[in-house]
């Protein structure tokens, strides 16, 4: 009781010390300002600009402007010590709201000086800016693009702060603070409560303001410091906290890039100024796609940082372009995020990145652990895991063993969040978290040294001088973990020493985040174009390599292919790819696929009319390329509707056929398509009058694939209301609300032929068509589930939903370089949380003999609970983008039922092919032609091996070819073969460093492969 009374005594007091602490305040209510349609970064301007003025309490602002403002101040004294400018472009207000604050960048004398946001309202500037007591001040002001962005102009302070009420503020502050966090019968928590009483006993507030009193704070703060000396004994060398301070700056989010590139240029401003005043802080940054535009951006600015990375004060590591999604991207694109990344470090600042940076990703695939330590890279950190709405992750330092058994030394920054019950990557200084994190961390055991990142993030902003000052006091207050600043890589450099010989535990799967399971569906253009980007990008590779080496003096595009890369790569966002951004955002995602697309497009038609050109041809012919690991049979169609069955289209290779030969085949297989009956070679399908599959039969194996009594291919759509994140969450009670799209309006036969049935069904669902042709073969087993919404619904999610004849407690789902099992039951909690899952190109419930694949080509929400095969096809979430997903799509999902289990069956090759089809190029007659009709560049003897990637070398004109284990198998002489003799193979890292010289016989490459295993060959041929 008495403790609290002395405690309120105590905190009045210092809100009065710190009111008191501004000396000489200069009021400033009145600058000029215009508004730069120009958007220019520096306080360059001719005299054409029409300033106007604009005094307190004026309104100013709008959606995404740029002002100016500037002010001449003359100092009435020469200053030698920094002062402080307060900057008031809006009131004073609630800070919680994140959006609605102008944020700019302040320019005093010419030098840009420091970001002024919300939480950045006082900028300190150095003495050496103001030479000649003149203060030339400016500020590019960013208005925003969410709320209102009317704000009010309230002025600008000057003024200096009088040291030793800073400093006593702080110090008393935090023990404060301290004493709040330490148990009630801690006997430094009385010594602590005492000095400071005693402390405050001496500062005389008789006459505030005055000489007497600012001499009695400093005797207060001299008296306060010897105390805590004496309390030395009382401070622990262990455990310890690492700070280093750090600005999540979301590459685009409730912003765009472009506003991300300011935020950059602010936040970083920021750092530059408040390391001049503070030596001992440290500051980390993780995107080197940020570095790039910073560089062209801003030069000096850039160069300012460079300095800092040089001195060691600046810590550039992440290793990632940007900090990547891992649910969606592709595991070609994870390694190319190495690789642009760590590159660009390597060539920018001669630095070794080792530790990957994703705080804030949505859930991390079961194959980072051997695609992060396959590209040089030894460490992963994040916070995001501890968001989990239901299970709590067992461990905080953990070795992540992934698919293929990697070991990725892991650790989580447990920091905790006042507001919240996760941990943040946005922390504060202060002793609630010094003493949190300690508290949260779970592996106490092992290892007593933790990591905390502080600083504003979300957008921008980094530390203040507040959480520099509020270190400078904890490190001097007994009874919290000791701290320190340091650096990311060598904090984790140490940890992995620090657990050597340890019992340090294992977790052995994906890294599944139970949370934001909409992410996999949102903003359904961004997954195609995404999908078909891994395709095109792949095509434009191969296919150039393939030019590379079969035409002399063929420059392969290395550049224009790297400039596409980078954009890519850039849209692989943790906010753009998952659909969590505003409207914005895809507006300009929209405009760079374009530019993506263009530029591959472009590389693979030059590459396909190159090779085209030298084949040797009797008449018109087509050729057909095709760019997967597998020889295939494919239907070959042209515009008028000729079309034929090719065989044997050989792997990463080209066929051509005569265009006379396309005359239709008529192949003696059995093809009946009716308005409620299809049957061909494999499967009898009944529909009944609604356009569901009522019966699925299996003419080959004799079974029926649905479950008796059930329909197949039933669209069911839901109520789609997350309680909180609209476009990041589906609700753990989505399947309250279910209704079925039943309104059949129409169904046409398409197409009967033997080598293809087409039955055309359209239904409508309220405002929304859907419009499906459900497509067989005789060729393959697939069969095709073609679709076209055009989707105008609110909150709606729509899913396919196949109830199959299967009995299994686990199936099996694609994701990068592999696959993985994931429960069908609801066992434990940790299955429960897991009712939408993130999975590649297909999914399978499989029993011993037969089995279900459910396969899409842009798809990745799937669910499959006890024997329903669930996908989900589209949302409609409302915010932070109104108008998501309501909008024409078009999409394909395939449904395979197979003998034995999904290792006995086509699934992997129908998957390539139904997202990899091949490439047809007409050619005219060509005696000339020296090129074979028929081609293979490369081959592997082993179907469970897929070559995943060809394509020209970074650094020399070597093959690269990326392969991998894709059933978990473990093989002996696997061997691939080239169409020539090889000169010399290497065997190298994903990021292309060179690792042990291979054998190779004329050309032919033998190696062996364990379950999951990816490996990269360079090859001169
Ligand atoms: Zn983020």
């Amino acid at each position: 009781m008495l403790e609290n009374i002395t405690k309120k005594k105590l905190e009045n007091g210092l809100r009065e010390v710190k009111n008191l602490q501004n000396l000489s305040v200069i009021q400033i209510p009145q600058m000029e300002y215009f508004e730069d349609k120009e958007r220019r970064f520096k306080p360059e301007f001719n005299d054409s600009i029409d300033w106007k003025k604009i005094v307190k309490e004026e309104r100013w602002g709008g959606y995404d402007k740029v002002f100016w403002f500037r002010k001449n101040i003359k100092l009435p004294e020469n200053i030698e010590e920094p002062l402080f400018l307060k900057v008031f472009l809006e009131k004073d207000g609630d800070l919680d709201v994140i959006p609605d604050y102008p944020e700019s960048l302040l320019f005093v004398n010419g030098q840009f000086v420091q970001g002024i946001d919300k939480y950045h309202k006082e900028a300190i500037i150095s003495p050496k800016v103001f030479q000649g007591n003149v203060l030339n001040v400016y500020l590019r002001s960013w208005t925003g693009l969410r709320g209102e962005l009317n704000y009010t102009f309230s002025g600008l302070e000057l003024y200096k702060i009088e040291k030793y009420s800073q400093k006593y503020y702080f110090l008393a502050k935090n023990i404060l603070e301290t004493i709040d966090q330490l148990g009630e019968n801690d006997i430094v928590k009385v010594k602590l409560f005492n000095i400071l009483n005693e402390s405050y006993k001496r500062i005389n507030f008789t006459k505030p303001r005055s000489k007497e009193y600012y001499e009695s704070i400093k005797d207060s703060y001299n008296f306060l410091q010897e105390e805590l000396k004496k309390l030395r004994n009382f401070k622990m060398d262990s455990p310890k906290v690492v700070l280093t301070g750090h600005s999540h700056i979301d590459m685009a989010w409730l912003w765009t890039v472009l506003h991300t590139r300011e935020k950059a240029q602010r936040t970083f401003s920021t750092v530059l100024n408040l390391m001049q005043e503070y030596p001992e802080y440290i500051f980390m940054h993780s995107s080197p796609a940020l570095y790039k535009l910073l560089k062209n951006d801003y030069p000096e600015l850039y160069e300012k940082v460079k300095e800092r990375i040089k001195e060691g004060r600046w810590e550039a590591t992440g290793g990632m372009w940007i900090e990547s999604d891992s649910n969606i991207s592709p595991g070609e694109f994870l390694i190319r995020q190495i690789l642009f990344g760590k590159r660009f470090l390597k060539e920018e600042f001669g630095i070794d990145s080792n530790v990957v940076w994703l705080p804030d990703a949505f859930g991390y695939t079961y194959a980072l652990p051997q695609i992060i330590k396959k590209s040089g890279m030894k460490y992963f950190a994040t916070t995001k895991i501890s968001w989990n709405e239901i299970n709590k992750f067992p461990y905080d330092t953990f070795w992540w063993k992934g698919i293929d058994g990697t070991k990725l030394l892991s650790h989580f920054i447990t920091t905790p969040d006042k507001n919240n019950y996760f941990y943040t990557y946005n922390g504060m200084v202060e002793p609630f978290t010094i003493k949190g994190i300690w508290d949260n961390y779970k592996q106490k055991d092992i290892n007593d040294e933790l990591l905390l990142v502080f600083g504003w993030g979300d957008g921008g902003g980094g530390p203040t001088y507040e959480m520099l000052e509020n270190y400078r006091a904890i490190k001097e207050i007994p009874g919290l973990p000791q701290v320190e600043m340091g650096r990311v890589e060598d904090y984790f450099e140490r940890l992995e020493e620090r657990i050597r010989d340890k019992n340090v535990p294992v977790w052995d799967d994906e890294l599944y985040f139970e949370l934001h399971r909409g992410t996999y569906t949102s903003q359904a253009f961004v997954k195609r174009e995404n999908r078909k980007l891994e395709v095109l990008y792949h095509n434009a590779e191969f296919l150039n390599s393939m030019v590379l080496k079969l035409l002399k003096d063929f420059e392969y595009p290395k550049n224009s292919l790297t400039e596409g890369w980078e954009l890519l790569l850039l849209n692989q966002f943790h906010d753009i790819l998952p659909g969590t951004s505003i409207r914005e955002v895809y507006q300009d995602a929209r405009k760079d696929f374009e530019k993506i697309n263009g530029i591959a497009n472009k590389e693979i038609e030059r590459a396909i009319s190159m090779i085209s050109q030298e084949i040797k041809s009797q008449e018109d012919s087509l050729v057909l390329f095709n760019t997967t690991s597998f020889e295939r049979d494919e239907i070959v169609e042209l515009e008028n509707g000729k079309k034929t069955l090719v065989r044997e289209i050989p792997s990463f290779g080209y066929k051509s056929i005569k265009v006379s030969n396309l005359e239709q085949r008529q192949i003696d297989e059995k093809m009946i398509v009716k308005e409620d009956y299809i049957e061909n070679r494999y499967y009898i399908i009944e529909f009944n009058k609604k356009g569901q599959i009522r019966r699925l039969y299996d003419k080959e194996n004799k079974r029926e694939v649905l479950e008796e009594g059930k329909l197949g291919n039933v669209l069911q759509t839901f109520e789609d209301k997350p309680y909180f994140f609209d476009a990041w969450d589906i609700s753990p009670y989505f399947n309250e609300k279910m209704k079925e799209v039943t309104d059949l309006i129409e169904v046409k036969v398409e197409e009967e032929s033997p080598l293809k049935g087409v039955l055309k069904f359209s239904w409508r669902f309220y405002d929304s068509i859907i419009e499906q042709k459900i497509i067989v073969y005789n060729h393959t087993r697939r069969i095709d589930f073609d679709t076209q919404v055009d989707w105008k619904e609110r909150q709606v999610l729509l899913k396919t939903a196949f109830p199959v004849n299967i009995r299994s407690t686990k199936a099996t789902y694609n994701i990068q370089f592999g696959n993985i099992e994931r429960s069908t039951t609801n066992n434990t909690s940790w299955d429960i949380a897991k009712f939408e899952v993130p999975a590649q190109k297909w999914a399978d419930l499989s029993e011993a003999n037969y089995g279900v694949s459910l396969l899409n080509d842009c798809k990745h929400g799937y669910d499959i609970k006890e024997n329903v095969m669930r996908l989900t096809l589209l949302r409609s979430p409302i915010e932070p983008d109104e108008t998501a997903d309501r909008t024409e799509h078009i999409f394909v999902y395939s449904l395979l039922p197979h003998t034995g289990t999904w290792r006995d069956s086509q699934v992997i090759q129908e998957a390539y092919k139904l997202n990899y089809p091949i490439i047809v190029k007409k050619i005219e007659k060509n005696e000339e032609g020296s090129f074979p009709d028929n081609f293979f560049f490369i081959k592997v003897n082993d179907p469970d091996v897929v070559i995943e990637t060809i394509k020209k070398a970074e650094d020399d004109y070597s093959v690269l070819v990326r392969l991998f284990e894709d059933k978990g198998s473990r093989k002996k002489e696997v061997e691939i073969e080239f169409f020539k003799s090889i000169k010399k193979a290497v065997e190298c890292n994903l990021i292309e460093e060179e690792e042990k010289e291979m054998a190779f016989k004329d050309n032919k490459i033998l190696f062996n492969i364990t379950p999951y295993e990816i490996k990269t060959f360079k090859v001169w041929l």
